[in-house]
């Protein structure tokens, strides 16, 4: 079999809207003869990626990911997860070109939309023809690879999501996964329901994603980055920005059960000139991360609803060092579901995509 398997390096790519998702798989089971026989390039390759855990001022390596002895094509090694903003995409190209890459005459198997877009720059600049595969088939074969593949520790939950002191994270049991919803939460929002292996259908979305909470932090506050972004909305107070039930009726909207501490207008607090003088970007920063955070939520209730399914998992990089939209979410599906509904979350977020696309350069 394993002269059926392409010639290496083997990566997978994502190519998103935001962000470029890379996997490569460094195979521990050379034999000797293999080692020796190894094009230097490729030697140089896996060298440069596995010494440095930032490439250049944009990439990372989340070497917090890594998975070691897996199987992959009748191999068995490491999977490394990378990531650049795809604005970079010029400078990746110019890298991949700096390390050789263009004379290996490898094939780069290719997901997302920039898998179309970019495809002319591979071959013009790497000679490299990209294999291109449909992001959402790749999404679900990369969970249900890689859940197979680390099942004691991949899928989470939120126990108490609401209480500061009791809040836990507890492994997930998701053996039995089917049927499943998966609300993919990147620069849009893709929800999809999962029937069996490789049964699925992509049911909802909408394109109030991470990339619009992004973008509207950065309008609203200044900032310029994700994380900049986070770091502004956990400490801000959406309640001098939302209006809540108990502004509009001083206390709970009993009859319908509605707390007065829910939100019942996003935004609502600022067409007051008053109020407006008095906010923070902290503030403006945690609304903005609560209104589309509850948005996406309620959408996934009804499509669950509508489907008949209980457990939901959120994926996408918009949970990436995200945990107020984790918890929100995972109390807004308990709460509003009265406990029927589950939401689940993975630990390899946003990388199922490109782990998916890997495994397509196998078959
Ligand atoms: P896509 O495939 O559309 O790029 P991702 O799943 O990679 O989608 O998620 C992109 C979203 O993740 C962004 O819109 C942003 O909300 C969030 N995000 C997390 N980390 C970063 C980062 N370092 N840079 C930019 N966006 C980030």
């Amino acid at each position: 079999a394993q002269d059926a398997t392409p010639p290496m390096p083997w990566f997978g790519m994502d190519i998103g809207g935001t962000l470029t998702k890379l996997v490569y798989f460094e195979p521990t089971d050379l034999s000797e003869a293999e080692e020796e026989s190894e094009v230097e390039t490729i030697k140089n390759i896996r060298r440069y990626l596995k010494s440095n855990k930032a490439y250049g001022e944009t990439g990372h390596r989340d070497a917090h990911l890594q998975m070691e002895s897996v199987s992959v094509g009748n191999r068995i090694g490491t999977l490394h997860f990378i990531r650049f903003p795809t604005s970079e995409m010029r400078q990746f190209l110019e890298l991949c070109k700096s390390k050789g890459m263009a004379s290996l005459a490898s094939t780069i198997c290719a997901t997302g939309g920039g898998a179309y877009k970019f495809e002319e720059g591979f071959q013009r600049e790497m000679n490299l023809t990209l294999h291109k595969f449909d992001e959402l088939d790749s999404l679900i074969s990369g969970i249900e690879y890689i859940e197979d593949n680390n099942m004691d520790s991949e899928c989470y939950y939120f126990l108490n999501p609401r209480s500061p002191n009791l809040c836990q994270k507890v492994t997930y049991d998701f053996s039995n996964p089917y049927p499943f919803l998966v609300v993919n939460i990147g620069s849009g929002v893709s929800i999809l329901a999962v029937d069996g292996p490789d049964d699925y259908r992509r049911v909802s979305g909408t394109s109030l994603g991470g990339g619009t909470f992004l973008g509207l932090c950065c309008l609203l506050t200044g900032c310029n980055t994700f994380e900049e972004a986070i770091e502004l909305a956990a400490n801000g107070n959406n309640e001098n920005i939302d209006k809540l039930v108990r502004d509009i009726y001083g206390g709970d909207y009993e009859r319908f059960g509605l707390s007065g501490d829910i939100v019942a207008s996003s935004f609502g607090h600022m067409n007051s000139a008053e109020k407006r003088a008095n906010v923070s970007r902290e503030d403006l920063a945690c609304a903005t991360l609560i209104t589309i955070t509850n948005n996406i939520g309620s959408i996934a209730r009804m499509v669950a609803a509508n489907e008949k399914i209980e457990k939901v998992l959120f994926v996408g990089n918009f949970l990436r060092v995200n945990p107020i939209s984790m918890k929100l979410l995972s109390h807004a599906m308990e709460f509003w579901s009265e406990g029927k509904l589950k939401a689940i979350f993975l630990e390899h977020e946003g990388y199922f995509g490109a782990v998916g696309c890997l495994l397509e350069l196998m078959k």
